[in-house]
């Protein structure tokens, strides 16, 4: 493979990374482009295996010493193993069983380590929803009613998915551990896979006769309102955590939070940076000129602004104070910068044209002509250009 990348390019770390960098620079890229979080995907494939590669490289000291001096023509004779398709690299299935086991044995099977922890009592999951406001109730903040279903525990099981009067029997096929160890065949080679148990989904125990009231489950899902205090200064994309919201903790743990996160509306005029706020006025020639008092759209309503005498079109103006509150404290506030725009005008009456002649006139901006006087200059300007084609053409 001519273009083929370098290896720690391909993790996105540096040449003296220590194996801890290494490893949490790999862990982060199979996690993301492992082919059971993208089944069919040839590309993430690809970068899967682009990246597995360098760390199999990386992580063993005597290649990695061997990378570092010759680059990936270290590798490119001694290929043509059994794992081939890695341009003469070979993927030697013992190797590739060590780094799966250490890398994935956590990362994907749910881990030896939190099916231990089961015991104890346990965090529920976090919950999310969402919440649509508009741009002022961004900027000022607003309570809004949320409705969310909501998991307690069974009352009629006590969370145990049993029927009454009979309890849960230990899980045959995983003997209570929750996770089963399994070998397999993959495109690495022999691969050794820890996964949740299929037949009690990692409970380690099995239900014989389930609870009527949950159907097993252990829960049962109700309906449930909730208040969300919607903070001044909050922006798009932004979440609230809402305690103790989420999903039943196990054991005797605490519920898990509910993250809201806050879709604003766009505005018809305010744009929004930060604490700060844009927008846009029209300004006529006749106030862009002389000045005068304009009013501005703010969130505060309407103001009154001193226009200078000679304002530009673009010019920039600051209000300050009108833009949007700091999350941490609402009495400090962004600016509201607003961008003149003078208008000209395109409906015209005779009178306002006559006018604006005058005007031009006056500003010796326009020799006296007659509207014959333009045409006849129209005319002058035509014949130049005949000319000037026909002294191109000839
Ligand atoms: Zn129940
Ligand atoms: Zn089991």
């Amino acid at each position: 493979m001519a273009d083929k990348r370098d290896y720690y390019e391909v993790l996105g770390v540096d040449k003296s990374a220590d194996d801890a960098t290494l490893k949490k620079a790999y862990r982060k890229l199979a996690k993301k482009y492992h082919p059971d979080v993208n089944p069919g995907d040839k590309e993430a494939e690809a970068k899967f295996k682009e990246a597995t590669e360098a760390y199999t490289i990386l992580s063993d000291p005597e290649k990695r010493k061997q990378y570092d001096q010759f680059g990936h023509a270290a590798f490119e004779n001694g290929g043509g193993g059994a794992g081939g398709g890695f341009g003469g690299f070979d993927f030697n299935g013992a190797d590739m069983g060590d780094i799966f086991g250490d890398i994935f044995g956590d990362l994907f099977g749910g881990g030896s380590r939190s099916r231990r922890a089961n015991n104890g009592p346990m965090k529920g999951a976090n919950l999310r929803a969402r919440v649509n406001i508009t741009f002022e109730e961004a900027v000022f903040g607003c309570e809004k009613e949320l409705e969310i279903v909501l998991k307690d525990e069974c009352t009629t099981c006590h969370g145990t998915g049993a029927k009454p009067g009979t309890s849960p029997t230990t899980c045959p096929k995983c003997n209570g551990e929750g996770q089963v160890v399994y070998t397999q065949q993959s495109m690495f080679g022999m691969v050794r896979n820890v996964q949740t148990c299929p037949d009690c989904h990692g409970t380690g125990k099995i239900i014989k006769d389930k609870c009527s009231a949950c159907r097993g489950t252990g829960y049962t899902s109700s309906r449930k309102k909730i208040q969300v205090s919607v903070p001044a200064g909050i922006d798009n994309g932004q979440s609230i955590r809402i305690r103790e919201k989420g999903e039943p903790g196990t054991n005797g743990g605490p519920r898990g939070d509910l993250l809201v996160e806050v879709n604003v509306a766009r505005h018809p005029i305010f744009q929004r940076q930060d604490m700060n706020i844009f927008s846009t006025a029209p300004l006529t020639y006749a106030q862009a000129a002389l000045g005068g008092t304009v009013r501005i759209n703010t969130v505060d309503g309407d103001v009154e602004y001193e226009v200078k005498p000679g304002t530009q079109t673009d010019t920039r103006i600051r209000l300050k104070g009108k833009g949007v509150p700091s999350l941490r404290n609402k009495n400090v506030r962004g600016d509201h910068y607003v961008t003149f725009v003078v208008q000209v005008p395109t409906n015209l009456n005779e009178e306002a044209k006559e006018a604006l002649r005058k005007f031009d006139e006056a500003c010796g901006n326009r020799p006296k002509e007659s509207s014959e006087g333009t045409e006849k200059s129209e005319k002058k300007k035509k014949s130049f250009m005949d000319k000037l084609k026909e002294t191109f053409e000839d």
